[in-house]
C-alpha cells in the first residue's frame, strides 16, 4: 500500500510510539496516550431544502484532558472519519502543549461536502450536529474552533445553539467567533501568522537572509491564503499557491490578495491572468525555498519526497507529511517546522479569545500579534534546544518536549478513583 493512503489515525501512532521509546514511559502511561479519552459518533439529520432528510456522521473527540479543557476545531470535508478525528485530537494535545497553554486535545467534524448544502441546510446540520454533542462540549469542557470547511459563522451558530439550550449566552463555549460575539481580532489569521513566525525563528538559527526567498503553498483556504498575504507583505517571493481544483505559477511572484479576488469571483485559483496554471500536486516539488502545505493530510508522501526541492517545509496544515517521507526529508537535510508548532498560532489565540472573554476584557490587535509572538518564539526555541540537545529532528523534538508535559499531568494528577 503506498503511504499516500496509510490511515493518519496509524501514522500518529507510530509518530507517538517512537516518542515515548525515546523517553522510556511506562507501558501504562503508553496506554493512556495511545486511548482518546472520549470518542463520540452522533447522526446528523438534517431537514434539507426538497424537504426530504439526510442523515450525516459526526464525531467529536476528546484525546487528552489532564491539562485543561479539549480544544480543537471542527471539521466538515466529505473524507472525514473517526480515525482522522482521532488523530486531529491527539495532534491537538501535543500541540496545546508544545505552545505551553492550559488545555487538551479535542477535534470534531462530519463527514460532509459543505459546498454541496445550501446556507440554509449548513446551518439546520451545525445546530443539529451541537444539539448531539451539548453534553461533552462547554467552556470548562471542550471548547471548538474552525477547521476546513468551517469557519466564523459555523462558530456563531454553534453559540447560539449551545446558549438557547443554557437560557443565557455562553461565548466562551467556541473561538474563532466573529468579533462582534466575543471574538478575538486576530484569530482569522492567527494560523498563519504563528507558521510565519515559525518560518522567521528557523532562519534566524539557520542564517539564512530573508531577502529574495521564494515559497510555495498548498491550499488557498484561510490558512494558505493567510500566510500567502503576510509573506507578501514582508517581501518574500509567492512563486505558486494552490487549490483543490488546480494550482498557478509566476516565477516573478503573484500578488496574493489579486489572486483571492480572482478565486472569489471564479471559485479557484486556476486561470488567474499573471501566472500560468500547473499541474496541481506538481506545485510541492517546485524549485523554492520555502515550501507550505496548508491542504490536508498525507500530501507529502514517499512517492514525491525525494522530489522536494525546498530547504525548509513549515507545515501549517496538521499531518502534511507521512513517516516514510520524512525519513528521506531527513536524510535530504530539508528542515520540517511541525504541525504541532508551526499551526499553533491558531489554537494560542483562541486561547487568548477564551482568556479575553472570560474576564470580558479585549485586547487590541498590536496586543494580540506580539503576545502571539511571544509564546510562538519561546516554544520554537524551546523546541529547537531539545532538537539541538538530543541531536533529533524539530518532530521528535516538539514529540518528546509534549508527550513529557502530558505524562507529567498525568502522573500529578493520578488515576480516579
Ligand atoms: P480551508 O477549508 O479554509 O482551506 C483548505 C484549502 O485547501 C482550500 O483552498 C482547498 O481548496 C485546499 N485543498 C484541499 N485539498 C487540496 C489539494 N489536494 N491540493 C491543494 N489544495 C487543496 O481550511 P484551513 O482552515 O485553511 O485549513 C487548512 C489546514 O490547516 C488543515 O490541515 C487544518 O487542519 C490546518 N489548520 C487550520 C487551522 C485554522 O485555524 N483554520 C489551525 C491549525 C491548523
Amino acid at each position: 500500500m503506498t503511504d499516500k493512503k496509510q490511515n493518519v489515525w496509524d501514522m500518529t501512532l507510530e509518530r507517538l510510539d517512537s516518542t515515548m521509546d525515546l523517553l522510556n514511559l511506562t507501558p501504562g502511561i503508553r496506554k493512556y496516550l495511545r486511548q482518546p479519552r472520549k470518542v463520540l459518533e452522533v447522526a446528523v439529520t438534517v431537514k434539507m431544502d426538497n424537504g426530504d432528510i439526510d442523515i450525516f456522521t459526526g464525531y467529536r473527540i476528546q484525546h487528552n484532558t489532564n491539562r485543561g479543557p479539549g480544544k480543537g476545531g471542527i471539521r466538515y470535508h466529505q473524507d472525514v472519519t473517526r480515525d482522522e478525528i482521532k488523530a486531529l485530537a491527539l495532534l491537538m494535545t501535543l500541540k496545546c502543549t508544545v505552545v505551553g497553554i492550559p488545555f487538551g486535545g479535542a477535534k470534531g467534524g462530519i463527514a460532509v461536502d459543505p459546498k454541496k448544502l445550501s446556507l440554509k441546510e449548513l446551518e439546520n446540520m451545525t445546530r443539529r450536529y451541537t444539539f448531539e454533542i451539548i453534553n461533552n462540549i462547554g467552556p470548562e469542557k471542550d471548547i471548538p474552533a474552525p477547521d476546513v470547511g468551517t469557519n466564523s459563522q459555523v462558530m456563531a451558530w454553534i453559540m447560539d445553539t449551545y446558549s438557547i439550550d443554557k437560557g443565557y449566552a455562553v461565548p466562551g463555549v467556541v473561538t474563532g467567533k466573529p468579533i462582534e460575539l466575543g471574538g478575538s481580532l486576530g484569530r482569522e489569521y492567527a494560523t498563519s501568522l504563528g507558521c510565519v513566525y515559525t518560518i522567521l525563528s528557523t532562519l534566524k538559527v539557520k542564517e539564512i537572509d530573508t531577502t529574495d526567498l521564494t515559497v510555495a503553498i498548498q491550499g488557498f483556504g484561510n490558512v494558505g491564503y493567510n500566510c500567502a498575504r503576510i509573506l507578501y507583505d514582508l517581501g518574500f517571493i509567492v512563486v505558486a499557491v494552490s487549490d483543490v481544483d488546480g494550482a498557478i505559477f509566476n516565477n516573478k511572484g503573484l500578488n496574493p490578495y489579486k489572486v483571492a479576488d480572482h478565486r472569489d469571483k471564479t471559485g479557484s485559483v486556476k486561470g488567474y491572468n499573471d501566472g500560468e496554471d500547473i499541474e496541481r500536486d506538481s506545485l510541492l516539488t517546485l524549485d523554492c525555498d520555502i515550501l507550505i502545505p496548508a491542504a490536508l493530510e498525507n500530501q507529502i508522501v514517499q512517492g514525491n519526497a525525494d522530489d522536494i526541492k525546498a530547504k525548509i517545509i513549515a507545515e501549517a496544515a496538521n499531518a502534511p507529511i507521512t513517516p516514510k517521507a520524512e525519513k528521506i526529508l531527513v536524510g535530504n537535510d530539508i528542515f520540517v517546522i511541525p504541525d504541532t508548532l508551526c499551526n499553533a498560532g491558531g489554537v494560542t489565540v483562541s486561547y487568548f479569545e477564551w482568556v479575553q472573554g472570560n474576564l470580558s476584557y479585549f485586547w487590541s490587535e498590536r496586543e494580540v500579534k506580539l503576545r502571539l509572538r511571544d509564546i510562538m518564539d519561546k516554544a520554537f526555541y524551546e523546541v529547537y534546544k531539545v532538537a539541538q540537545d538530543r541531536k533529533v529532528d524539530m518532530r521528535t523534538a516538539a514529540g518528546l518536549l509534549a508527550v513529557e508535559r502530558v505524562a507529567k499531568a498525568i502522573k500529578l494528577r493520578g488515576i480516579y478513583p
